[in-house]
């Protein structure tokens, strides 16, 4: 194979065929192309310590969510002509050996921000570069590239929603594969080539234990996802977030696309786009931040805000995080984890969780700060790491970003406004019926005592088959008290923070003058 070009196409992200400039590039003017992925131990070995089966930075469904993403993907890429090489190991070493090995001279792959990636993907271009390879690495994942955002802003990310907003226009158009074949893969040689594993097969043990979720992966799954989406347009056009249903889970209340937006199978680009076709088509349509595109936006901004800003997912030494003395106490997160809190609420949209790995924003919110300010006073650092390991969606700006928000730790400071555990889930749903679809326990408990089952009179209790304290817990904490006592400490966190930051203000005005 020592005559034409052979280029690498390696896959992160942006699992997609549709609109990948890293792909275009990487099949423009080559003889040879190798589509690659590499199983990263970093994300997918086995931890049989951690607190449900999975990796210690994966639960099962996010894996299982990816294997599916890279069958679609081996099998698109059948389609063209080629198939996707799978290997195992450090993704900078295994890239770095194929690169010689084939003689690569073109090396592309879509730019990542987290900053695992960013050191990973160092490493492999300062290899590549003294090599003289070509690499190729366009801003694809998010609708902007965050760091042109950061520079129009003088060299900080913006740190509100509308300053963002006033900082971006319009992205790019997706661009489209205008081709019908791939370049075919060259000579592989002994290199330890794999095929897409089966979950399976890859160590985690009994993977029965933990119920799967309803949604597949893949680009195919997305784009019939997507299209069920767009074609009601009205309800497109209507779309206002803080009005959905956080109960809703026969028919979820947003687009679920999250999980595809993540390991991109999903451009957000080509979203974008399709939006603005449908607004096209209709009388009038809702604007950011509630609409459609606003939550596009909103993944920008938090894009945008987290690499620009060290330490982005830590309270310490994170400059835009309010430094709140948070509990350390495992025993209430672990009956937060484990779905344990009394809360019915609360406990069911932990089991949505770990057995569907997505839930509503709302209801994330209210787990949120359940945790954190509004009842536990847990460090969101550790229900970040849940989420992180549970989320199908799991995305690192994101995730991070949230918690800071719900947490009144950043981008929102009104404290004093707690979702109350019972009540926020019985606006919207009396009846009862998402807690009854995912805490099956509870499913005979009249609807007056849904929400608050150790209300209930024993004889109602014996009756549905669920004694409070026995079958399912009391309340871990008196909401009441514990809401009043988190602002309270909310309060003095706040007062403190205001005269460290007045402080520090007043030291650098006496170095200045
Ligand atoms: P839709 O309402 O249909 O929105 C479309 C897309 O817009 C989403 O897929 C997502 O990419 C983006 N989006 C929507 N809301 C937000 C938001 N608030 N911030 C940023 N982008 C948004 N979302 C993740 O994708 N990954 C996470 O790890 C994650 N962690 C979260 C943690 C907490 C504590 C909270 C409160 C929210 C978190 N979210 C996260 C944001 C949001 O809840 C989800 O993006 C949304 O519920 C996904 O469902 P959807 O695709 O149906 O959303």
């Amino acid at each position: 194979t020592a005559m034409g070009s052979n280029s690498l196409m390696w896959f992160r992200k942006g699992l997609r065929i549709h609109d990948n400039p890293a792909l275009l590039h990487a099949a423009k003017d080559s003889t040879h192309l190798y589509p690659v992925f590499v199983i990263d131990p970093h994300f997918m070995a086995p931890d049989p310590a951690a607190f449900s089966p999975g990796s210690s930075k994966a639960g099962l469904n996010r894996i299982q969510f990816l294997l599916e993403s890279l069958a679609d993907l081996d099998s698109s890429l059948n389609g063209l002509g080629s198939r996707l090489l799978v290997f195992e190991g450090d993704p900078a070493e295994v890239i770095v050996r194929l690169l010689k090995e084939w003689n690569i001279e073109k090396l592309c792959f879509e730019s990542d921000t987290e900053p695992y990636s960013q050191l990973r993907d160092g490493r492999v271009k300062d290899s590549a570069s003294k090599s003289g390879i070509e690499v190729f690495s366009p801003v694809t994942h998010t609708l902007f590239d965050p760091a042109d955002v950061i520079q129009k802003n003088g060299g900080k990310p913006p740190l509100s929603y509308q300053s963002f907003i006033k900082l971006v226009g319009q992205p790019p158009m997706p661009v489209e594969l205008n081709l019908t074949r791939l370049p075919v893969i060259g000579t592989l040689g002994d290199c330890g080539v794999l095929s897409v594993p089966k979950i399976d097969e890859l160590g985690y043990g009994d993977i029965k234990q933990e119920g799967f979720s309803p949604f597949r992966g893949g680009e195919s799954e997305e784009l019939k996802r997507l299209m069920k989406s767009l074609d009601d347009k009205e309800w497109v056009a209507n779309f206002e977030k803080p009005k959905g249903d956080p109960s809703a889970f026969l028919k979820p209340a947003t687009t679920v696309l999250s999980p595809y937006l993540k390991f991109g199978c999903l451009s957000s680009r080509y979203f974008y786009w399709c939006l603005q076709d449908v607004y096209g088509k209709v009388k009038r349509h809702t604007s950011p931040p509630v609409s459609l595109v606003g939550q596009l936006l909103w993944r920008d901004f938090f894009y945008t805000v987290a690499f620009g800003t060290p330490n982005f997912d830590r309270m310490e030494g994170n400059r835009i995080c309010k430094q709140i003395p948070w509990k350390d106490d495992d025993k209430l997160l672990v009956a937060w984890r484990e779905a344990r809190t009394g809360y019915p609420w609360i406990d069911a949209i932990m089991v949505q969780l770990k057995s569907w790995g997505w839930m509503h924003h709302l209801a994330r919110h209210s787990l949120a700060c359940f945790l954190t300010r509004g009842d536990l006073f847990v460090h969101w650092e550790k229900g970040r790491d849940v989420f992180e390991r549970l989320l199908i969606d799991s995305d690192w700006a994101i995730n991070n970003g949230n918690w800071l928000w719900l947490s009144c730790s950043s981008f929102f400071y009104q404290y004093n406004r707690i979702y109350s555990p019972s009540s926020f889930g019985k606006k919207y749903d009396p009846n009862g019926n998402f807690v009854r679809h995912f805490l099956p326990i509870l499913k005979d408990i009249p609807k007056e005592f849904i929400y608050e089952p150790w209300t209930a009179p024993l004889s109602v209790q014996r009756k549905a088959k669920c004694i409070i304290g026995k079958d399912y817990p009391k309340p871990v904490v008196a909401h009441d008290l514990a809401s009043k006592e988190c602002r309270r400490k909310m309060g003095e966190a706040y007062a403190v923070n205001r005269s460290t930051a007045g402080a520090k203000t007043s030291a650098e005005g006496v170095l200045q003058s």
